[in-house]
């Protein structure tokens, strides 16, 4: 009697009820094809309509379902229009405001009327109100009952309203009921009954249903044991999914590359200062690694200034002595330009040939920088992305060092291997970043690597002292700029990322320069920006390093790698718009030499909390782990990798703040799935990331 009992969940959507061509378009928009597919898109909120709280129990940033008396309805000018109304309980008052209300609407809003409202509680002007409520007026002769269970609300797409994704999912759950074979349950059972977890099938129906005793407070903060369970199995199967692919590059055959006998003890024994400790510990791990035939995924975290290049020069030269070839890459000209020069000075000295290959060589340059490549003999090729495009091959890869990772995701790195491979053998890779990555990221994004962290800078560094700091007294900055100057001392000025155009950075940097031009005449200013020619930048640059220039006004290209122990003086302006992680590298430019260094965070007043809270935790820490911790914590991971970039695909249920917990657990289920069910392994990476995994691709 019911169609629904014919269908199985791998049905394509349209063969419910109700689902035409226009539906189905939006439908796929948001990733859902198949009946079950409708299962997995799970909500991200709740509303609570089964109790209405009392006013003078409201408290800002929750969410309430109220019911009042109208006491006060009226239209005020101002800034901007609105319509206020106020209601009242007994227990206390709160304003309704709309920006955007109808004549009727006003009218409809009389005094003495009951109503009841779903919305967020904030502060207004000297009371509680809700914004854009959504409410109803209470008719006398109409009951008016609370709802029984949660509504589920579903992150969704223009155009699809959330009582069609309702219907969709109720039909689909009517599916599930009668369809046994599609879903199988993935998890053990040990690991179910260890962690008191609900089967597949209960769990869907629960957090798409919940029933009207639902512990609803857990439901709401997404750490009910139905979302845990769920939540444990997304995140197993995205470990699974890194593990397997670490375990299919690590099969391919790598050269043993052999331990260095006489260049890197020439090399350092050439450098004008001891390695550190960490730096020490960490080539000689890499050193082993190189040493294997199985290929060396490794990512390097140190923090800025930590001396990761020495440690990737080392490896490189027990490469070139093993008679292989090595790539070298960085995310800018400006930072692969000095890569270059560093490794000439380095390494020319050992009769080592260094070629450098960015997207702006001139083409008959280009062209002999591929054949020198092609040609089987050493060689070290430093450069940009350039180094990867198709015209680019390598006749002899033994090493590829990517700085600066946390521009580069997943997929991306796993491509350059890819590209880097020559009949079957696969470089080794090394990977160094001085983004510190929060243990819980490293657990998940970053499974497919193996790590080692320089935790030490070279002796002698001092504190960088950080203030923050308003706009308005941007004067002052520009009388302690003049101070600076004057004593000999050199500057920076980082001009903010207004948007993410270039074009608009260069042109906040040009302007800035001048105004800084003509209220410091005594100063030599200096500007450097991506739109320059990369001579342009290596000659101012260059004239920053000589000390000609006092002031270097700058946009964030200086970000990484750059070198000049006299500068003091940072300032950052509108430091609120960038990210922590990127303000410590930033911050990490000073500081280098012998003077006590300033870092001042600028701000656009009036700052809200968020970004009081994020400045205060750059002016009160230098160490980039914590940083990064706190950053994760108040922005979400997303936000400090660039979900996209860093290959963190979005999470449909998991939290990785919120589910970290859990995640030994999955790494240990994680292993004995791997080594034992392969058949499970294979249907969780094809349930949760089925459709979205295509490496072949990036
Ligand atoms: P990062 O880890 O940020 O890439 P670099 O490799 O650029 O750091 O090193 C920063 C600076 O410290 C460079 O000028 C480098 O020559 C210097 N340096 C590296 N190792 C040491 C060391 N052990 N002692 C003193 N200075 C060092
Ligand atoms: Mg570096």
């Amino acid at each position: 009697m019911n169609k629904n009992k014919h269908f199985t969940l791998t049905n394509p959507v349209t063969s419910l009820s109700g689902v035409g061509l226009r539906l189905q378009e939006k439908l796929e928009r948001i990733g859902i094809n198949e009946i079950q597919d409708l299962l997995f898109h799970l909500p991200y909120r709740y509303i609570d309509r089964t109790r209405l709280s009392p006013i003078g129990t409201l408290r800002p940033e929750h969410e309430a379902y109220i019911q009042g008396e109208i006491e006060l309805t009226q239209v005020r000018f101002g800034k901007r229009r609105s319509l206020l109304c106020r209601i009242s309980d007994g227990t206390g008052s709160i304003i309704l405001r709309f920006f955007y209300f109808s004549k009727s609407q006003e009218k409809g809003l009389q005094r003495g009327l009951s109503i009841r409202c779903y919305g967020q509680v904030r502060y207004g002007q000297g009371s509680l109100e809700m914004v854009h409520p959504e409410y109803r007026v209470l008719n006398e002769h109409q009951e008016n009952v609370l709802d029984e269970q949660l509504t589920a609300v579903y992150p969704s797409t223009e155009g699809l309203q959330q009582t069609r994704l309702r219907k969709l999912t109720e039909q689909a759950l009517l599916a599930l009921d009668n369809d046994e074979q599609s879903l199988v349950e993935l998890l053990p059972e040990n690991i179910l009954a260890d962690q008191k977890l609900p089967t597949l099938s209960e769990a869907l129906s629960y957090v798409h249903r919940p029933p009207p005793d639902a512990d609803i407070k857990s439901l709401v903060e997404g750490i009910h044991p139905a979302q845990r369970r769920l939540a444990f199995e997304e995140l197993l199967a995205h470990q699974l999914s890194l593990l397997q692919l670490r375990k299919d590059f690590r099969k391919e055959s790598s050269p043993a590359l052999n331990k260095s006998s006489h260049l890197v003890t020439v090399f350092l024994e050439n450098l004008p200062f001891e390695l550190t400790n960490a730096q020490r510990l960490a080539y000689e791990t890499i050193s082993s690694d190189l040493n294997k035939t199985e290929a060396m995924l490794r990512l390097v975290q140190g923090d800025v200034g930590s001396g990761k290049t020495v440690v990737a020069a080392m490896a490189t030269l027990q490469t070139i002595e093993a008679g292989y070839q090595v790539a070298i890459m960085a995310p800018t000209e400006l930072l692969s330009e000095q890569h270059y020069k560093n490794f000439r000075i380095w390494l020319e000295p050992l009769g080592i040939d260094v070629v450098f290959l960015t997207g702006k060589l001139k083409k008959s340059r280009r062209t002999e920088v591929e054949e020198r490549l092609q040609n089987d003999t050493p060689v070290v090729v430093i450069g940009t992305h350039a180094l990867f495009q198709d015209s680019v091959s390598f006749a002899k890869p033994g090493l590829i060092v990517i700085d600066e990772q946390h521009r580069f995701g997943v997929h991306q790195r796993l491509a350059l291997l890819e590209k880097g491979q020559q009949h079957k053998v696969y470089p080794h890779q090394l990977i160094m970043t001085a983004t510190p990555i929060p243990r819980t990221l490293t657990m998940t994004a970053y499974a497919d690597l193996d790590h080692t962290v320089i935790n030490e800078l070279p002796p002698g560094r001092k504190t960088i002292n950080t203030s923050v700091i308003s706009n308005e007294r941007r004067d002052d900055i520009i009388n302690r700029i003049n101070k600076v100057c004057t004593e000999g001392r050199q500057v920076y000025w980082v001009c903010t990322l207004i948007e993410e155009s270039e074009t608009l950075q260069c042109e906040t940097a040009i302007e800035t320069a001048e105004t800084l031009k003509e209220k410091l005449s005594a100063v030599n200013v200096g500007l450097i920006h991506g739109r320059m020619k990369p001579t342009e930048k290596e000659n101012m640059m260059q004239e920053f390093k000589n000390g000609k220039i006092g002031l270097l006004v700058a946009t964030t290209v200086i970000e990484v790698g750059v070198d000049v122990p006299n500068a003091s003086l940072m300032i950052i302006d509108n430091a609120e718009r960038f990210g922590l992680s990127q303000l410590h590298q930033l911050r990490g430019r000073i500081g280098r030499g012998e003077t006590q260094s300033d870092c001042l965070l600028m701000y656009q007043s009036p700052l809200g909390d968020l970004a009081k809270q994020r400045l205060e935790i750059m002016r009160t820490s230098s160490d980039g782990f914590v940083i990064a911790e706190k950053d994760l914590e108040l922005r979400g991971p997303g936000e400090i990798l660039g979900t996209r970039q860093a290959g963190i695909p979005e999470m449909r249920v998991a939290d990785l703040m919120r589910d970290a917990r859990l995640l030994p657990e999955i790494q240990n289920t994680a292993k004995l799935l791997l080594e034992n069910d392969h058949d499970k392994v294979e249907s969780l990476i094809h349930r949760w990331l089925g459709k979205n995994i295509d490496y072949s691709n990036v």
